[in-house]
């Protein structure tokens, strides 16, 4: 498989590069040059396989250049040894909706699903390059961990997570913050997450900076997390023996239903992926009425989706725009001076896959109210804001993907019922044990100094 970047699409690369770079230097997103179509015999097929059996299918697509398929399906055997559901995600229901339960993970959210398996992949890679990498990474509570937890202990990598410091809940922090192995630093930025992201982004962009210590990225741009989250859409889209499903996606950085994209044009038969997002709305205001301005961003009771500018996008925009990256960095220009406002034929064509709405705090309190007393279950805020944007669209009859262990929010649980979940048994620690994180301006020069420090 060959891939292009989303902003100049003449010079191709292969898996190796889209995985270790993460991000283009022309700043674009890599994507594929061509995808495979499942037709209904083929999904047939699919439908037979386990959980690691079908990652493996579907990752081979992507990675056959880089790793063989027997090499990838014991990786992938690997990486999810370490769930506590054995078939990794999980159906299960609330009232009439269906839940997908992704947080049976190390650290209870579902970037663990795709972490697990990246922390593997890196060690692949380092197993024939005799090389150093240091992973730089922006956080919004739940990516940190997730990287951390697949990362650490690793040789020849070290990880160095950025969170906006006082931003993200306290069971978040702590997770990533009481891990004692040398090759993990936490870093607390005096901002929110998209200035995290800025910097991780700057970083990068300085090509001398980012070559001379070898900078990886695991931000959900990187293409080989979308392939792995792709996985659970077919998945459940084979437990539930139905014509066709609609998905509700809590959505902060565009990954995860992107994934759902991808799912959709490689032949799942998906009717409606529905965006679902806190205040942050501008993903929202985007897909229902064209409007791709970002405002500033505001702290909710959902902090992994306190996000204005959605990475992953891109993405969307160079595929609507019949994959013309020239048009693509272009919009990418007005989206930088904030004044990009999606055409008609663009939004119609993005209509045709896309519905929208979001849940203000409110909202999200009364819906983890309402589902606590009427269906005896904690939502955590963001599976919430799924929840509760399917009430308000009354699109019952879909797929809510359940993005977080409630116990990660106890504040959001405490204020809604009064109530809140324990952490399962063998995280329980993480609460009594001393946190490890420097605290540092929202600066990159600091930042990279900080790092040059450390390595
Ligand atoms: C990261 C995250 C999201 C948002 O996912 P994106 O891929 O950034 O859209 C939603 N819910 C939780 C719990 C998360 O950790």
């Amino acid at each position: 498989m060959k891939y292009v970047s989303t902003r100049n699409n003449s010079k191709e690369y292969n898996f190796e590069q889209v995985f270790i770079k993460g991000l283009a230097d022309d700043g674009g997103l890599y994507v594929p040059t061509s995808l495979k179509k499942y037709s209904t015999q083929e999904l047939q097929e699919l439908k037979k396989l386990s959980y690691n059996e079908l990652s493996t299918e579907i990752i081979n697509l992507f990675s056959s250049d880089f790793i063989s398929k027997e090499e990838l399906s014991s990786l992938i055997k690997n990486s999810y040894s370490t769930f506590r559901e054995k078939e990794v995600v999980k159906l299960s229901n609330v009232g009439e909706i269906k839940l997908l339960e992704l947080f049976h993970g190390p650290t209870l959210a579902f970037k663990d699903v795709a972490m697990q398996f990246i922390g593997n992949l890196y060690e692949y890679y380092l197993s024939k390059n005799n090389k150093k990498i240091n992973i730089v990474v922006a956080t919004s509570g739940d990516t940190g961990a997730a990287a951390i937890d697949a990362i650490k202990g690793k040789s020849n990598l070290n990880i160095f997570v950025l969170h906006p410091n006082n931003k993200i809940s306290s069971v978040q922090r702590k997770i990533m913050t009481t891990v004692e192995e040398k090759n993990v630093f936490n870093i607390a930025i005096e901002g929110n997450f998209d200035d995290c992201q800025n910097i991780v982004k700057s970083m990068f962009a300085d090509l001398e900076f980012s070559k001379s210590i070898n900078m990886s990225g695991v931000n959900s741009i990187n293409w080989a997390r979308i392939i792995a989250q792709a996985v659970y859409y077919f998945y459940s889209y084979f437990k539930l023996d139905k014509e066709t499903v609609s998905f509700s996606v809590p959505t902060g950085n565009f990954g995860d239903v992107f994934a759902g994209y991808l799912a959709k044009q490689m032949g799942l038969p998906i009717d409606k992926l529905i965006v679902a997002t806190n205040e942050n709305d501008i993903l929202h205001r985007a897909i229902s009425e064209g409007d791709y301005v970002s405002k500033e961003v505001k702290e909710t009771l959902s902090p992994s989706m306190d996000i204005q500018l959605a990475s992953n996008f891109e993405r969307l925009i160079y595929y609507i725009n019949n994959s013309d990256s020239k048009i693509t960095a272009d919009i990418m220009q007005k989206i930088k001076q904030n004044l990009y406002q999606i055409e008609k034929s663009n939004l119609d064509t993005i209509q045709k896959d896309f519905l929208s709405e979001s849940c203000n705090e409110q909202e999200t309190l009364d819906i983890i109210k309402k589902n606590y007393e009427e269906n005896n279950i904690i939502l955590d805020p963001h599976t919430a804001v799924g929840v509760g944007v399917v009430n308000k669209l009354s699109f019952n009859d879909c797929v809510v993907l359940s993005t977080a262990h409630p116990c990660k929010f106890p504040d959001a649980t405490n204020n809604a019922i009064n109530k809140h979940e324990k952490l399962p048994e063998e995280l329980q620690y993480v609460l009594n044990k001393d946190e490890n994180f420097q605290v540092l301006k929202n600066n990159t020069e600091e930042v990279k100094n900080f790092v040059k420090s450390k390595i």
